[in-house]
């Protein structure tokens, strides 16, 4: 089993931007974004689940799903949203523990925005946390976006806050700075807990 560092961070804080660093270096990533586009892709039994619950509307004419219009009836509709989560939430978290128990890396990223509210940090032998401003993250999130400051605020009090995040990190990325001048100082961090990471999987493996 790899060692498994999981990665969190508040909407807009920056966790792509900084795994994309520790990409570059090789490491493997695990991301659960990804992994909750694929299994609800093109042909995928769960898709067809949601067709049979929503109707065939709910596809767009390539067969994919139409996320926008299921955001939408998520959005208008609690009993709806709750039915959706009951049916992707164990299916996400089983894929995403099937990949991390496959995974050959020394270790893994495992990159989950809700690691905290969802209790997984218990499959984390470490937590790592990319920390920015509340306020950054509302500015960073709604130009990326071009979302409503109100939508991000709402998703930003759903989540925990920037103090309980930093209460149980091992792990801290400083993401304040503006990156244009910040990237040397990202890079030369990032490559640190590359070698610590690298270091403390081999312990593990002992
Ligand atoms: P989410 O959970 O919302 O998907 P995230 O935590 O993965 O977001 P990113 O997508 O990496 O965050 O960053 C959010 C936005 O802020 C992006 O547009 C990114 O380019 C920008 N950004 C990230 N870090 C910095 C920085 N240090 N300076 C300026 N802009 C940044």
């Amino acid at each position: 089993m790899s060692y498994i560092v999981g990665v969190t961070g508040g909407i807009g804080s920056g966790k792509s931007t900084i795994v994309d660093l520790f990409a570059e270096l090789g490491a493997e990533i695990i991301d659960a974004d990804i992994i909750a586009r694929e299994v609800v892709a093109k042909g995928t039994p769960l898709l067809a689940e949601i067709a049979a619950h929503f109707g065939e509307t709910i596809l767009l004419d390539s067969g994919e799903l139409n996320r926008q219009a299921l955001r939408q009836i998520v959005f208008e509709r609690p009993q709806e949203k709750a039915w959706l989560n009951n049916l992707l939430h164990p299916a996400i978290r089983r894929e995403m523990l099937h990949q991390l128990a496959q995974s050959q890396a020394p270790y893994v990223l495992w990159v989950v925005p809700l690691l905290i509210e969802n209790d997984l940090m218990e499959f984390c032998d470490r937590v790592l946390v990319v920390d920015v401003l509340p306020e950054t993250q509302l500015l960073r999130a709604s130009k990326r976006d071009q979302n409503k400051i109100a939508l991000i605020q709402n998703i930003m009090t759903s989540q925990v806050s920037r103090e309980k995040r930093l209460s149980v990190a091992d792990d801290v990325v400083d993401n304040e700075p503006e990156l244009s001048q910040n990237l040397p100082y990202l890079q030369q961090k990032v490559l640190e807990l590359h070698h610590q990471y690298l270091q403390l999987a081999k312990e593990k493996e002992k």
